[in-house]
């Protein structure tokens, strides 16, 4: 086993611009998928060890944000293609719209001057949908909150209570979670690890590691066909990749808010 196994995150996708991947884009990275005869696990799958054995590459899709037109434009492809992947969802958004400002990209959970693109969320039913077509539920908190920010009373309900109340709508399992903003230190892990999940993914960019910490797993942001097959080939932190790299890092710091 000695691939590099990527895991690749986003956001919104097939959405208004700035903030969204165009799904010409996004339908590119899975067609590369293909054409490389990858297997597309999820994070939980990663982690536990469930991997194919017939020597095929792996790969990790992962959604955060919980947007709907992850259920609307990723989902059908993700169908068409014969792949699963992780959708990182944030109970709290739930009938929440969330706003982008045009100008700088920002975001906000609640309507402001200057922020007139608008995101809906997923729901209830619609979850339920992607768990049964064999895809993960993670957890990205419950109001996505910087949880080096949330006192540690409140932490619980962030990382146990968020597990809870998305197990209870699923019927099934939340086995791993991922820290909004990226934003951990060893209080959140610790609190992760015990809210019962059994790994939890940040935003430096970096490939699986069997042995590394599976609660500061590392990932790569990826809009850019040219810098996906590079992480894809293994080739990631290979000299003539890094500037990109760096960028998407960069970018990782300002797409998650
Ligand atoms: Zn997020």
């Amino acid at each position: 086993m000695s691939q590099a196994i990527p895991i690749f995150y986003y956001h919104s996708v097939g959405g208004a611009p700035p903030q969204t991947l165009a799904l010409t884009v996004f339908r590119r990275h899975l067609e590369s998928l293909r054409a490389h005869n990858f297997t597309l696990i999820t994070v939980a799958d990663l982690v536990q060890g469930r991997r194919p054995h017939d020597g095929r590459p792996c790969a990790v899709l992962a959604f955060d944000d919980g947007l709907l037109d992850n259920y609307e434009n990723v989902f059908p492809l993700l169908l068409e293609f014969g792949f699963r992947a992780t959708f990182y969802v944030v109970p709290g958004y739930d009938g929440v719209t969330r706003w982008v400002n045009p100008r700088n990209g920002r975001w906000s959970d609640v309507a402001r001057q200057s922020y007139t693109i608008s995101f809906a969320s997923m729901q209830k039913n619609q979850r339920r949908e992607l768990v049964a077509h064999g895809m993960e539920i993670g957890c990205h908190s419950f109001t996505h909150r910087r949880l080096t920010r949330v006192p540690v009373r409140e932490l619980a309900h962030e990382t146990r209570g968020a597990r809870v109340f998305l197990e209870d709508e699923l019927g099934a399992a939340v086995q791993t979670f991922c820290y909004p903003n990226g934003a951990f230190g060893r209080r959140e892990m610790d609190a992760v690890r015990s809210a019962g999940f059994v790994a939890a993914c940040g935003t430096m960019p970096g490939y699986y590691r069997a042995h590394g910490n599976p609660y500061a797993l590392r990932r790569f942001l990826v809009e850019n066909p040219l810098f996906f097959e590079e992480v894809l080939g293994g080739r990631a932190f290979h000299p003539a990749a890094w500037p990109l790299s760096w960028v998407r890092w960069r970018n990782a710091q300002v797409a998650c808010r």
